[in-house]
């Protein structure tokens, strides 16, 4: 669950207003599009829910964790609960589909038993059976995409996030990824997308967060891209 109560979020370098007195809530198990122009905050938003930058004003909470008073050593649990995947997949170059998973798990200390056991879990989800000994530049691109989301579901966060991604793919592919990611909601992880693919958005009918100069201007049960 996600909760922000009139959360400001001012960078100091700019003085720029990102997140401009917002109140918004996700609910366990939600599906949620944001959308917005560039420079509406929707990143700014990602990374203070992964508390990469700090809320300036206002109360916020990320699946239990209060961000305002928020220790050190937990920092690191916060992340965890919640995965993300990215526009350029970010995959690690020199390890195979299999190692990039492993590499994750292997952070947060799981042992080898549990990676062999999970592993072949979250590529079955993927479709990305029999490819764990591929490295990235040997997947297509929806194949590099689904690698990151085995990646990021490897630890079982509550919450996955989606940055844009079907940016680099062709549309069917894209709807691929977008199948794939309600098929992991339905699962029970909240899902929440950032996105400027107006197709998608519209042919859902999800929940529709649209911000702008860092204001939500738009929150609707089964919205469009557009108002309409
Ligand atoms: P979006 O992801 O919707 O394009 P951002 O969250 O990146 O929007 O940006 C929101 C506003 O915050 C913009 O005006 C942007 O210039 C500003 N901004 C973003 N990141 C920083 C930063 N690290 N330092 C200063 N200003 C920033």
């Amino acid at each position: 669950m996600i909760e922000l109560k009139n959360v400001t979020k001012i960078y100091n370098s700019t003085y720029i207003m990102a997140i401009d007195n917002i109140s918004l809530e996700i609910d366990d198990g939600e599906f949620v599009f944001l959308i917005g122009p560039s420079g509406a905050g929707k990143s700014t938003l990602i990374k203070l829910i992964l508390h990469e930058e700090e809320i300036s004003g206002g109360k916020m909470k990320v699946n239990g964790y209060d961000l305002g008073r928020l220790k050190r050593r937990q920092i690191p649990y916060l992340r965890r609960s919640v995965g993300i995947v990215f526009q350029d997949f970010r995959l690690l170059p020199d390890k195979t589909v299999f190692e990039n998973i492993a590499f994750a798990m292997q952070i947060v200390g799981a042992d080898r038993r549990k990676i062999e056991r999970i592993v072949p879990q979250v590529l079955k989800l993927t479709g990305l059976t029999g490819k764990e000994k591929m490295k990235p530049h040997q997947l297509s691109g929806g194949e590099q995409q689904r690698a990151a989301l085995a990646r990021a579901l490897a630890n079982k966060p509550p919450v996955l996030i989606a940055d844009e991604p079907t940016g680099n793919l062709d549309p069917d592919t894209a709807w691929e990824i977008m199948r794939l990611l309600e098929e992991v909601n339905k699962l029970g992880t909240t899902v929440i997308v950032a996105t400027h693919a107006k197709d998608i958005v519209n042919r859902m009918n999800k929940r529709v967060i649209a911000l702008k100069d860092g204001v939500i201007v738009r929150d609707e049960k089964e919205g469009q891209y557009d108002h309409v």
